[in-house]
């Protein structure tokens, strides 16, 4: 038998203890908690994002506008010096081809009359010729009304915009500069230079600029008029500003290519948005591990608790010690047994209450060994102890564990037992003499008269020898007077040391010597019933282990009953009653006792050995129930059977018993081959 360290312990299913209420709300509120600050998490993100970038267009529109400003002043600057009246028509050409060709969104200058009439037009060399598609004069009405202006703010006014169409389906949207030429407060012309609105918006654009963003000038209703940059703004950041120039104003628009911050793509929403997948990854799996664990813990604090109650209510002591000997553990039982509490017994040797200190701390093995405890107030009290080794989980031996029982409480029942036995034997003993008085006196009346008349006849012849003197017959009566008066003491002595005898040591003994001291009583009862009584006794005799006391009760009452047996039937067979004894082998010796009776009949074979069952009247019936109580106690057996003769009938009954046989010592001198009544 083997124990798992510390102690073996029973193992439970793991109870399915409910989960505590609201458990579960706890939970989903987290659940909850967790999924809103995400999305906010994102959500401010991508708000974030958003703004930046709405900022940024805001930022570029402001900056563009500013430039387009600065551009077109320079544009009014250069065409109002060039609006000078003094100036030879030959210089005038060469100064607008000048500047026609560092002002790139001038796509064509005229000087008008006053009346305004083209005097001279320079197309940009570097364009196509403007009008070369639709005459002038038909796309003239906003320059008028712009020159109208300028002659009467007195500075240069700009037109509205108009498209002028160029062939194959293309065009060119235009905003003309008037410029009136006054000479002594006298109006003498106008100078006219018409503005490419797509070559302003490209001469302020950036490359970078133009790859992220569509730059447009547009109409009050938003209509695009003319659009640069590469792609198409995705009309989500936008930004307007008014570019106001002298006479009219111009609507900047500028639509950022990238539309709203994807949650994915999103660099930094997906770091979001993965850690606090992260991190509700992380919540889940403690959670699992917690419910675990608080099963566990559960599971382990029932089977702790189980443990515990059953240590402290099993009634064997139990105690553990290490491989030093030391005691590692004791439950109460082992505490109240010895008498110590569990701290004067723990890691201690155990000297204390073990009074051999040459078994003390030895091995006791798990075959059980029976040994004495000695209790702190002293007392000694018998103890089995059984042991078996200690093994950790990798099957390490770390100690042993041992189960000790008190076996005072047996060992006094036991006591109490034995000596009703002992009385009731007495008893049977009693009744069996008492069965016998009317044989003893009969037997006892034999010697008594034989004396009664030895000594009437030394009366006589003492008389006699006052007459004549006849010493030798004398002597010889005297004799015999002595003779039956010890014969008669025998009997009575065989008797009381029947009834008397009380020692019950099991002692080696001669089977012969067994026999011959219930013979007299044996024969007493035989001669009464005309029977013979042989003994077979085997040669060398055999010794026995016995207590001699019990066994001759057995054997007288197996011979007494096998007298009573065949009294019934005297014109039967001659009565006769064998006591056999022989070594059977195995170390045991068999005694038989035969008679010649009518047998036991079936009826009976089933309850012959329950106390107080008989089928004689002045029977007890406890003669067999004890014999074989008897013969048990002595570690043999005790049984019967029916003899038969060659045709199968009845013809007697055999008891047999069988003893130990005695080891040592000699056999006692041997009492002959066959002793006959
Ligand atoms: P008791 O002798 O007082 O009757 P026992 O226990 O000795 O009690 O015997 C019980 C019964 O067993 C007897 O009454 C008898 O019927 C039967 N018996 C015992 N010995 C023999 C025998 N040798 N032959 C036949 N019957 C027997």
């Amino acid at each position: 038998m083997r124990s798992r360290a510390p102690m073996s312990t029973p193992t439970l299913p793991a109870p399915s203890l409910p989960a505590p209420p609201r458990r579960w709300l706890w939970w989903t509120m987290l659940v909850a908690l967790i999924a809103v600050a995400q999305t906010w998490l994102v959500w401010l993100t991508m708000d974030f994002q958003a703004s930046r970038q709405q900022q940024r267009v805001d930022a570029i529109t402001a900056e563009l506008a500013a430039q387009l400003r600065h551009r077109l002043f320079i544009d009014t600057q250069r065409l109002a010096a060039l609006a000078d009246s003094r100036q030879s028509p030959a210089d005038w050409r060469r100064e607008a081809a000048s500047l026609l060709l560092s002002q790139r969104e001038l796509l064509r200058v005229e000087r008008r009359d006053a009346s305004l009439n083209i005097v001279s037009a320079l197309d940009n060399p570097l364009h196509k010729p403007l009008f070369s598609v639709l005459p002038r004069d038909q796309l003239d009405f906003a320059t008028q009304s712009a020159c109208g202006a300028a002659r009467r703010a007195g500075e240069p006014q700009y037109s509205q915009s108009y498209f002028v169409p160029l062939g194959n389906g293309l065009g060119e949207e235009v905003m003309d500069l008037c410029a009136a030429q006054v000479t002594n407060a006298h109006l003498t012309g106008y100078l006219v230079g018409s503005i490419s609105l797509g070559a302003l918006l490209e001469s302020v654009e950036s490359p970078e600029l133009a790859r992220n963003h569509e730059i447009s000038f547009v109409e009050g209703d938003g209509t695009r008029i003319v659009r640069t940059g590469s792609p198409h703004g995705a009309g989500v950041f936008v930004a307007d500003r008014v570019v106001g120039v002298p006479g009219h104003s111009l609507q900047l628009h500028v639509d950022s290519a990238s539309g709203r911050p994807g949650v994915i793509p999103n660099l930094s929403t997906a770091l979001v948005l993965g850690l606090s997948l992260l991190l509700f990854g992380v919540a889940l799996v403690l959670a699992h591990d917690m419910r675990r664990r608080s099963r566990a813990e559960r599971a382990l604090g029932e089977s702790l608790a189980f443990r515990k109650a059953m240590e402290d209510s099993v009634l064997a002591g139990l105690r553990a010690r290490d491989m030093q000997g030391r005691v590692t553990f004791a439950n109460q039982a082992f505490c109240d047994m010895v008498g110590y509490a569990p701290s004067q017994l723990l890691g201690r040797g155990e000297e204390r209450y073990w009074p051999e200190p040459a078994v003390a701390g030895e091995r006791v093995g798990s075959q059980g060994q029976e040994t004495e405890f000695v209790s702190s107030s002293g007392r000694r009290f018998p103890v089995m102890l059984h042991e078996s080794p200690l093994l950790d989980a990798e099957g390490r031996q770390t100690g042993w564990i041992c189960t000790a029982l008190d076996l005072s409480a047996q060992r006094r029942i036991e006591d109490m037992s034995r000596r009703q036995q002992e009385r009731l034997q007495a008893t049977a003993r009693l009744a069996t003499v008492g069965e016998m008085a009317s044989l003893l006196s009969h037997e006892l009346n034999q010697p008594l008269a034989a004396i009664s008349s030895f000594a009437t006849g030394s009366i006589n012849l003492m008389n006699d020898a006052l007459a004549r003197t006849e010493p030798a017959l004398l002597l010889q009566a005297m004799e015999r007077i002595a003779e039956q008066s010890e014969r008669a003491g025998r009997i009575i002595r065989s008797v009381q040391d029947f009834v008397r005898r009380r020692e019950h040591e099991r002692l080696p003994i001669g089977a012969d010597l067994l026999v011959e001291a219930i013979l007299p009583l044996v024969r007493m009862q035989a001669r009464r019933s005309a029977a013979r009584v042989e003994v077979h006794m085997a040669q060398p005799v055999p010794r026995v282990l016995c207590d001699r006391t019990m066994i001759e009760q057995v054997l007288i009452n197996l011979a007494r009953n096998g007298i009573q047996a065949m009294a019934p039937c005297p014109q039967g067979p001659e009565p006769l009653l064998r006591i056999e004894a022989r070594p059977l082998g195995a170390g045991l010796v068999e005694f038989a006792v035969v008679d010649r009776g009518p047998g036991v009949p079936d009826e009976v074979r089933a309850q012959i050995f329950t106390p107080f069952f008989t089928t004689r009247e002045e029977g007890m019936g406890l003669g067999l129930s004890l014999c074989r109580t008897v013969i048990e106690q002595h570690g043999g057996s005790l049984d019967f059977d029916n003899l038969r003769d060659a045709d199968g009938r009845v013809v007697g009954a055999r008891f047999r018993f069988t003893l130990p046989v005695a080891q040592r010592g000699r056999a006692a001198p041997p009492a002959g081959e066959e002793l006959h009544a």
